[in-house]
């Protein structure tokens, strides 16, 4: 697990390829009636979490705005879990962009410390964040490399989640 801390007040987890697979995300505002495909343990990742933490959702998705992704995620079953939603769509800028944390932070009300960004882009997800102060873990569900650094690690399944953070 990150080092920086080992139990954060906010997790915030990747919409396309992290919570609902690519493309799904990628038809949800185009088309209007999406085909919603969760990935494998994100229902049971929220639950998860939820009592011990705030649950967000951060996208860099290009033709979604928060709107449209609390509509996916209220189709795929996902929302009643989640508190925010932080998308490039709506900010005016994507996770590489350290204003993106900034805003989240502010919005939040938490340190960078306090808060583990999970999902499947390791630069938009991963170093980025981590680049910002957050924790990190690179959900990697198509290979067996892990990649370990300061505040971020690997994830192989949503499944080892609630174990990894609460076990
Ligand atoms: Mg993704």
């Amino acid at each position: 697990m990150p080092d920086r801390n080992p139990l954060p007040r906010a997790i915030l987890f990747d919409w396309g390829g992290t919570l609902m697979e690519d493309d799904s995300t990628s038809t949800v505002a185009a088309a209007g009636s999406p085909d919603i495909r969760r990935v494998p343990g994100a229902l049971e990742a929220l639950i998860a979490c939820r009592p011990h933490a705030t649950i967000c959702v951060a996208t860099n998705a290009m033709v979604s705005n928060d709107a449209e992704v609390w509509d996916a995620l209220s189709l795929a079953g996902l929302a009643g879990g989640v508190s925010h939603v932080f998308s490039r769509q709506s900010l005016g800028f994507g996770k590489q962009d350290e204003r993106f944390w900034l805003h989240v932070q502010a919005t939040l009300g938490l340190m960078p410390q306090h808060m583990l960004m999970i999902g499947d882009d390791f630069d938009g997800d991963v170093a980025a964040p981590a680049r910002a102060g957050l924790n990190a873990l690179w959900l990697n569900r198509e290979t067996q490399e892990r990649r370990v650094g300061t505040g971020y690690d690997t994830l192989f399944s949503l499944t080892e989640l609630p174990d990894r953070l609460f076990g």
